[in-house]
């Protein structure tokens, strides 16, 4: 069995309800999609294509998820399993209020750049174990990462550059002193 393969079985344990469906598929997912579009002043236009959602016990996937390698699969279902905890631990309405609304919706979600902080160090812990410890301290994958925080994908949610560095660099720092 492959990693992403026992990955997944794994949470069927833990999270019981756990599924993963395509995101296209879902009405719901195409309505988030066109509110985004004009929230984001038509900056964020790939979340239906690009971006893998969780929502409560539910792993939204793009439709061309069965078709990524295992271990790329793998490395993103590793930070959606930290974004399935945080609904079980926040609930669903915990969540909506928290993740979606505050303190603001845009420009300064603090709630949601602290869950995607949570769930991007363990993108980041995955990749090294995929892909060698010097994959995240690549500079193309630490600007992807960064830029998720500062820019439109999450509706510019920590717009400060620095902190957001600084948080990424801690993250590497205990990749490095665990391997
Ligand atoms: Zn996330």
């Amino acid at each position: 069995m492959d990693r992403y393969a026992a990955l997944v079985e794994a949470l069927r344990a833990e999270i019981p309800g756990f599924q993963i469906i395509r995101k296209d598929c879902s009405r719901l997912h195409r309505a988030i999609h066109k509110a985004l579009v004009i929230v984001t002043f038509g900056r964020m236009r790939s979340y239906l294509d690009s971006y893998q959602t969780t929502i409560g016990r539910t792993v939204y996937v793009t439709c061309d998820w069965d078709d990524w390698p295992p271990d790329r699969r793998y490395v993103t279902l590793r930070h959606e399993a930290i974004h399935l905890r945080q609904f079980r631990k926040y609930t669903l309405v915990g969540m909506a209020l928290l993740y979606v609304l505050l303190p603001l919706p845009m420009g300064l979600a603090w709630f949601r750049a602290r869950f995607e902080q949570e769930a991007y160090a363990e993108s980041i812990r995955a990749a090294a174990e995929v892909w060698g410890c010097d994959f995240p301290r690549g500079a193309a994958y630490r600007e992807h990462v960064i830029s998720q925080f500062v820019g439109p994908s999450y509706g510019w949610m920590w717009p400060f550059r620095r902190s957001v560095e600084r948080w990424y660099d801690q993250v590497l720092a205990t990749v490095e002193t665990v391997r």
